[in-house]
């Protein structure tokens, strides 16, 4: 799963709702190269990106 904000595959599974997720919910996973958290949900068949925290790493460099 890349990431859906960077496209960076560095990202890891984080377990903030261990008991949370069912089928319609993936782990949730953050990235290691934007920070980003999120999942993926399943809506109708389709898959949704749930952004849980957005991007946050202010690296100004
Ligand atoms: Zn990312």
């Amino acid at each position: 799963m890349k990431c859906p904000n960077c496209g960076g595959r560095d990202a890891v599974e984080i377990d903030l709702h261990s008991e949370g997720f069912s089928a319609e919910t993936s782990p949730v996973k953050e990235c290691g190269t934007c920070g980003l958290v999120w999942r993926i949900k399943v809506v109708g068949g389709q898959n949704e990106v749930d952004i849980i925290k957005p991007a946050g790493k202010t690296t100004s460099s």
